[in-house]
């Protein structure tokens, strides 16, 4: 039986400032003292999947970050769990592998788990992360579907955690002047738009980003989002309808997902915005027409540079790390108990987009968003 002062400890914690903290009390009671005192602890985040973005973006910027760092490590390689644990200083109880990884519900250390892995696993491993009650980042895009989405979202609201998703660009200067001058129509009403986004891909032909069920769809998925992304966080709108077509140069290669998609999005009083998305060229780029003037980002979507410029000059900000921003960001969030700017439904939001573009490809025709 619990002490009359552990228990209204832990009432006071789920009901006051705390809230979503509290099943990792010792870390974030902590941090919370250290955010705004002086014995400042950083919560710890916990990777799941080593590939190529915890690799060279994350783990990385997690050395820079101030309110969270890099406390422990998922992984189905051995190797990689040797080799991270050195190189990042990771003890061994933070080591978890696929099989074990629920067990991290008895880890204090971890306070954030960060979903790195290919999309079909977003879902599960949300739900398992929220269960094991903690909080989570999932990279984008956020699903497979729209429907899976939903779940995820409902699964961390049952367990009080919060969700985030990886939209790092909702932290960098440049893309937050352009969500200024879109949203707050700086140059009026906008009355047209292009966004695009893509690489060529020239990678192994097995891996998952070109399997229709590992990776939910290809370029317009991938890469598409933030295409769709740049359209919503410039018009402030949801957009309501779609219309897509595409194109495959490389049909023996994208055998099962898209390589090239155009769409048209339409918004609430009639404004039109085009987006494109590509497995099949080097496209970045934001362009916004309003009714007194223009603005536009390239590159809009990687890691930086990201450029700008608008009809008053050069949009002209520092270069950041975006990832740590992000990253801090969420744990600044978590440990006051706000809301963050890119909760779930931000990744929600984009995979209706998606579903009713791919719906639209199958039709030929307009088709509604949600
Ligand atoms: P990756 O293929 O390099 O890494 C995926 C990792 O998942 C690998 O370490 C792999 O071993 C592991 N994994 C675990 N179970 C697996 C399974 N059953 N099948 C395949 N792999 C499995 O991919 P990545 O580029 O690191 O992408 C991971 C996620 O991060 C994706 O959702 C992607 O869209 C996202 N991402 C986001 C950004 C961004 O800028 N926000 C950039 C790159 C990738």
């Amino acid at each position: 039986m619990e002490s009359s002062s552990k228990l209204s400890r832990r009432s006071f914690i789920r009901n006051g400032v705390l809230g979503a903290g509290a099943l990792t009390l010792g870390s974030t009671l902590s941090a919370i003292a250290g955010f705004s005192g002086s014995t400042k602890k950083k919560l710890g985040i916990a990777l799941v999947g080593l590939g190529g973005y915890s690799k060279g973006q994350l783990a990385p910027a997690l050395q820079q970050t101030q309110n969270c760092y890099l406390a422990g490590i998922v992984t189905g390689t051995p190797q990689k769990a040797v080799d991270w644990a050195k190189q990042y200083n990771i003890p061994k109880q933070n080591i978890y592998n696929y099989q074990n990884f629920d067990s991290i519900a008895n880890n204090p250390d971890i306070d954030i788990v960060y979903i790195v892995l290919p999309v079909f696993l977003h879902k599960e491993y949300t739900i398992r992360a929220a269960k094991a009650g903690k909080h989570v980042i999932c990279e984008k895009p956020m699903a497979l579907n729209a429907k899976d989405c939903e779940e995820m979202i409902a699964a961390c609201k049952k367990a009080n955690r919060m969700l985030s998703i990886g939209y790092r660009l909702h932290f960098e200067p440049h893309t937050i002047e352009v969500m200024r001058l879109g949203q707050q129509k700086v140059f009026g009403k906008l009355t047209g738009m292009d966004n695009g986004n893509g690489f060529t891909y020239n990678g192994d032909p097995n891996a998952w980003r070109l399997k229709k069920a590992l990776g939910g769809g290809g370029g317009l998925m991938d890469m598409g989002i933030y295409a769709i992304q740049g359209a919503r966080y410039s018009t402030g709108m949801e957009p309501i309808a779609v219309r897509a077509t595409q194109e495959k140069t490389r049909p023996d290669f994208f055998k099962e997902v898209d390589e090239t998609v155009f769409w048209e999005l339409e918004f609430p009083g009639g404004l039109k915005t085009k987006g494109k998305s590509s497995y099949n060229n080097n496209w970045g780029y934001l362009k916004a027409k309003a009714e007194h003037g223009e603005f536009e980002l390239e590159p809009a979507y990687g890691y930086g540079p990201i450029l700008g410029k608008s009809s008053k000059g050069v949009i002209d900000y520092p270069q950041i790390n975006q990832q740590a921003a992000q990253m801090d960001d969420f744990a600044k969030c978590v440990a006051a108990n706000k809301p963050t700017r890119v909760p779930g439904e931000e990744g929600l939001k984009d995979m209706r987009v998606v579903d009713a573009i791919y719906r639209s490809l199958d039709s030929g025709k307009w088709e509604k968003i949600g």
